[in-house]
């Protein structure tokens, strides 16, 4: 067994020593079993969450509506939650409450694919009483029962769908497949946010561009925000190459992929409910792709831009235009290198500095002399040091007062 299922061990043995049932169960099993980094250990239990606090001593209660205690043991928290079955699903998105139950086999029913609906005991026997095991073997996604009441239930599992499809490379079983795209308009209903959550996965997996393609096939993008004029662009995204893309880059590639402008990005990373920083972050990126369409960089520009982001702007243009990334990025570095000054606070002056010297009060002539040495500067015609730069002004003062 795996060294983090090794430490949750006493977990399941406490809440057993207690009268109850515990076992890992969720994703934690299923990449174990695939042989994957394991994230979170989950744990599934018959004890309901008054009866795990009082079984341990240091708990959380969040998600507790949802049957979830956080207990943390050893300083590791881990989820734990109360089998349970959910009641009754109203308008296609999730219970309108939560059921506790004493079955395993009830929870597991519950769970949106086989591969996610098997737990694994203290001993690492497994229970499987849906053959997730052999949907994994296969590298199949499939539903818990018929697809259709499934996606019914909760509409959400269709993007969840289409994630694990991009994270895992798994294929989308066939029923499963076809009820993504039959039942796709109830995706209407599920909250923004948790579409995000859902479609960040997906951005973020190995076979990103087919499971966009999938989006684009199946009709679900019609019911995701400010998408539904691109279904040709998301079909042909299994074109692009987009590896080594961070998420920030991938929403940047998208809206290139869509060609809507600056405003038209800013308005689509808003209808996702993207963070301020975050969408502050890609408009940046997309800016110096804009710029770098009709321009060459140049001291000044990559200086603008910076690091992170003219980086970031390279990258996405070689994914769209099928370039080598590695010997333009490597070719872009060596040159951003050879820049005097990397960022403002590198420049040997400050606005004090040209108050003493000028003996003139604060006004916007600091930002413009500035400015001034700055360019100067990144243009190699004057050196970066503060004498230099005193001297250097003071005869371009000179020069201004004798015009
Ligand atoms: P990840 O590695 O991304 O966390 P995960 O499989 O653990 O993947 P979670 O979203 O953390 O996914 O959910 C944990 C488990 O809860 C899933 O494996 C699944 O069994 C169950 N689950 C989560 N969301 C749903 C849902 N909408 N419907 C049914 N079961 C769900
Ligand atoms: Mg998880």
């Amino acid at each position: 067994m795996k060294e983090a299922f090794l430490q949750a061990i006493p977990v399941l043995n406490k809440i057993e020593s207690a009268g109850y049932e515990a076992y890992f169960v969720g994703g934690a099993v299923r990449d174990f079993l695939l042989g994957k980094e394991i994230a979170d250990v989950d744990i599934a239990t018959s004890a309901t969450p008054e009866e795990l606090k009082s079984i341990f001593s240091k708990t959380l209660d969040v998600g507790i509506e949802h049957g979830t205690v956080v207990v943390l043991f050893n300083g590791i928290p881990y989820e734990v939650t109360t089998f349970r079955t959910e009641a009754e699903y109203l308008d296609f998105r999730r219970p309108s409450e939560v059921q506790f139950i004493r079955s395993l086999e009830e929870d597991l029913k519950r769970r949106d694919f086989t591969m996610n609906a098997i737990a694994m005991d203290r001993h690492g026997k497994f229970i499987d009483p849906f053959g997730g095991k052999k949907a994994i073997e296969e590298r199949v996604i499939r539903t818990v029962g018929n697809p259709d009441e499934r996606f019914t239930e909760d509409a959400l599992r269709m993007m969840r769908a289409v994630r694990f499809y991009s994270q895992l490379s798994f294929e989308i079983e066939k029923s499963t497949y076809e009820a993504l795209s039959s039942l796709a308009h109830l995706l209407e209903k599920i909250a923004v946010e948790r579409k995000l959550a859902e479609f960040e996965k997906l951005l973020a997996g190995w076979n990103r561009m087919m499971a966009l393609k999938i989006i684009g096939e199946t009709g679900l993008y019609k019911y995701l925000p400010q998408m539904s004029a691109f279904q040709k662009q998301l079909c042909s995204s299994a074109n692009y190459h987009a590896e080594g893309l961070t998420g920030e880059e991938m929403w940047g590639l998208l809206t290139c992929l869509f060609d809507i402008d600056q405003a038209g990005a800013e308005s689509f990373f808003k209808s996702w409910k993207l963070p301020v920083k975050k969408t502050r972050k890609i408009l940046s990126i997309l800016k110096w792709i804009r710029y770098r369409s009709d321009n060459e960089w140049d001291a000044y520009s990559l200086y603008q831009a910076g690091r992170e982001s003219l980086l970031s702007a390279e990258k996405i243009r070689n994914v769209l235009q099928h370039t080598d990334l590695k010997r333009n990025t490597d070719n872009l570095m060596e040159l951003y290198n050879t820049l005097p000054i990397k960022q403002r606070s590198e420049l040997q002056l400050t606005g004090n500095d040209l108050m003493n010297w000028f003996g003139k009060p604060p006004g916007a002539w600091i930002k413009a002399d500035l400015e001034k040495a700055e360019n100067a500067v990144l243009k190699g015609e004057l050196r970066n040091s503060n004498e230099s730069i005193r001297e250097w002004l003071m005869k371009c003062n000179q020069n201004l007062g004798k015009n």
